[in-house]
C-alpha cells in the first residue's frame, strides 16, 4: 500500500532582544562565560517577580504578521509546572490559554508542490538553562535561561521532508531579514510530529514526536525514519505504534522513546499571577506594522512584478543579505531590476571568480549604486563598470575618485560621435525624411548605422542621444 506522511511542526525561535524576556540581562549571546548574564530574578530567587519585555510583544507581532497571523489583541502568561535542573523556579513561564498571534498560514514552494501550510498559532515563552556535564559531575549555566522564545505551531499539513525544510528555510529568511531572530546554529529549534496514512484517508494516524531538532540535515533523516518506522509498524505488523515523544540519534540514525511521558495534565499549567495580560491596543499594532516587515511574498510579487526573472527571485528570498543589499541599494537611488542584475549576475559572479563570501560588508550600497548610475548616465561602458565594481569590492575605493584618477570615463569625443551620425544622416536622406514622417522604426536602423561607423566604440544610448539631438535639428 502507498503511505502518505503527515507533519505538524512546533519551531522554537529564539528572538534578538537586547535583554531577555523577564529582567534586564543581557542575551546569552553577549556572555563571555557560564553564567555571565543572569541576576536573582533569571535564577529563580524566591520573591523575584518578572517583568514584560516590550520589545518580545513586539517582534512576537511581527512574525505573526509575517505569517499572516490574527494578532490577539489580549494575551496571557500561564505556569508549566515540571522539575528539571536547567528550570531554577520549576516552572516555564509560556502561553497555553491565550497566544499572542492565532490562525496564520504561509506558502511553500518545494520543486514538486505548492502547498499552504496553515499557522495554528504562535506563542511567547523564556527559554530553560543548559546543564554541562563533566565527568561524575554536572553544572548548570543560567545565561539561556529567560532569554525570550517564540513557539510557531502550525497544523499537520507537510506531506515530505522536502516541504518540512523549505518551511524552515523561508522562516529563517524571513526572521533574518527583519531582524526577528539571527537564527544561528540551535537558536532555531523544532519538535516534529509524524504520522502516516493510506494515501487517500482522510484520517490521521497516530502521532509521534521527534523532540528538539535543530540541524537541517538532521532533520531529514529523521523525518525519513520515523516515517519509515511509522509504514514498517503499520504495512508488517512491526511494532506497536503508541503516541509518544522520541529523540533522534545522531550516531545510529534511529529515533527511541524518551522514557518521561508527560502529558498536559501533568504540567499543571495554570495563569501567571505575576503578569499582567499583554494588551495590544489599534495604536501599538499600528506602530509595529510601521516598522514594515518584509512580508516575503509581497516580495516576490514586487520582483516578479518588475521582471526579474524566476531563478533570482527564488535566490534572492532565500538569502536575507542579498535581499537586504539589493533593499539598501535601490533605497540608494537605483532601479529594482537593474540593480538585481547588477547584484545577482555582475557581484555574484564576481565574488565566486574570488572565492568570497557576500557578507552586508561586501560592498557599501551607495557605491553600488554609484557604479550603476554611472552606467546608466553613459559616464563610464558597462565593461569599464564592471571593472570599477571589482576595484570597489577589493579596495572599498570611492567609484567617482577612482574613475577620474584613472581616467575610466567613455571616450567622451563627441566630436567623433557627431561626425558619424552627421555622415549617417546625409548618407540616409530617405529613412531621415521617413522618420521625420513619424515612421519611428527606421530609427533603429539610422542606430545600427552610426554603431557601424563608429565600429561599435561607442555605449547604445550615447549613440541614441546623439541621432535624437540631429535629428531635431
Ligand atoms: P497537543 O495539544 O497535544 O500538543 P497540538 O494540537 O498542539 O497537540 O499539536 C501539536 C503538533 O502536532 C502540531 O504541530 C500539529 O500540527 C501536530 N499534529 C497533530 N496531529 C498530528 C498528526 N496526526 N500527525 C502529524 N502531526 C500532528
Ligand atoms: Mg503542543
Ligand atoms: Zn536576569
Amino acid at each position: 500500500m502507498k503511505y502518505e506522511i503527515v507533519i505538524g511542526l512546533e519551531t522554537h525561535v529564539e528572538l534578538n532582544t537586547k535583554s531577555k524576556i523577564f529582567c534586564s540581562c543581557g542575551g546569552h549571546s553577549s556572555a563571555k562565560e557560564a553564567n555571565d548574564c543572569v541576576c536573582p530574578a533569571c535564577c529563580g530567587m524566591p520573591g523575584m517577580l518578572p517583568v514584560m519585555n516590550k520589545r518580545v510583544v513586539e517582534l512576537a507581532a511581527t512574525a505573526g504578521l509575517m505569517l499572516n497571523c490574527n494578532i490577539n489583541k489580549y494575551s496571557t502568561f500561564d505556569k508549566k509546572n515540571y522539575y528539571y535542573p536547567d528550570l531554577p523556579c520549576a516552572y516555564q513561564i509560556t502561553q497555553l490559554n491565550h497566544p499572542i498571534c492565532t490562525n496564520g498560514h504561509i506558502t511553500i514552494k518545494t520543486k514538486d508542490t505548492e502547498r499552504e501550510i496553515r499557522i495554528k498559532q504562535i506563542h511567547m515563552e523564556e527559554d530553560a538553562g543548559k546543564l554541562v556535564h563533566e565527568g561524575n559531575f554536572s553544572y548548570v549555566d543560567f545565561n539561556r535561561t529567560s532569554v525570550p522564545l517564540i513557539e510557531i505551531v502550525t497544523q499537520p499539513d507537510f506531506r515530505s521532508a522536502d516541504e518540512v525544510l523549505t518551511y524552515l528555510r523561508k522562516l529563517k529568511s524571513m526572521f533574518q531579514s527583519s531582524g526577528i531572530s539571527e537564527c544561528e546554529t540551535g537558536a532555531m529549534r523544532c519538535d516534529i510530529n509524524i504520522s502516516v496514512r493510506p494515501e487517500g484517508s482522510s484520517e490521521y494516524g497516530v502521532r509521534t514526536e521527534v523532540k528538539n531538532m535543530s540541524s537541517f540535515e538532521l532533520i531529514e533523516k529523521a523525518i525519513n525514519y520515523e516515517a519509515q518506522r511509522h509504514i514498517d509498524a503499520i504495512e508488517y505488523e512491526t511494532e506497536e505504534l503508541i503516541q509518544e515523544t522520541r529523540r533522534f540519534d545522531e550516531a545510529t540514525g534511529k529515533t527511541f522513546a524518551m522514557r518521561n511521558k508527560e502529558t498536559e495534565a501533568d504540567y499543571r499549567y495554570f495563569p501567571d499571577p505575576n503578569l499582567m495580560p499583554i494588551v495590544i491596543d489599534d495604536a501599538w499594532l499600528e506602530k509595529i506594522k510601521a516598522n514594515k516587515p518584509i512580508i516575503l511574498d509581497e516580495r516576490e510579487n514586487l520582483y516578479r512584478e518588475v521582471g526579474i526573472g524566476e531563478k533570482e527571485i527564488a535566490m534572492l528570498l532565500s538569502n536575507h543579505v542579498l535581499m537586504k543589499l539589493l533593499d539598501d541599494t535601490v533605497q540608494a537611488g537605483a532601479d529594482l531590476k537593474t540593480a538585481s542584475s547588477w547584484i545577482l549576475t555582475d557581484l555574484i559572479g564576481l565574488l565566486k571568480r574570488k572565492n568570497i563570501a557576500l557578507t552586508a560588508d561586501t560592498i557599501a550600497p551607495a557605491k553600488l549604486a554609484r557604479i550603476i548610475e554611472l552606467v546608466a548616465k553613459s559616464v563610464i561602458t558597462r565593461a569599464t563598470g564592471k571593472k570599477l565594481l571589482d576595484v570597489v569590492v577589493e579596495k572599498d575605493v570611492d567609484p567617482d575618485e577612482y574613475r577620474i584618477a584613472n581616467k575610466l570615463d567613455m571616450q567622451q569625443d563627441s566630436g567623433l560621435l557627431e561626425n558619424a551620425v552627421r555622415k549617417v544622416l546625409q548618407e540616409n536622406e530617405t529613412m531621415v525624411a521617413e522618420y521625420k514622417a513619424g515612421k519611428e522604426k527606421v530609427f533603429q536602423a539610422l542606430i545600427g548605422a552610426t554603431m557601424k561607423e563608429l565600429k561599435g566604440k561607442a555605449e547604445p544610448s550615447a549613440v541614441v542621444e546623439a541621432l535624437r539631438k540631429a535629428l531635431l535639428r
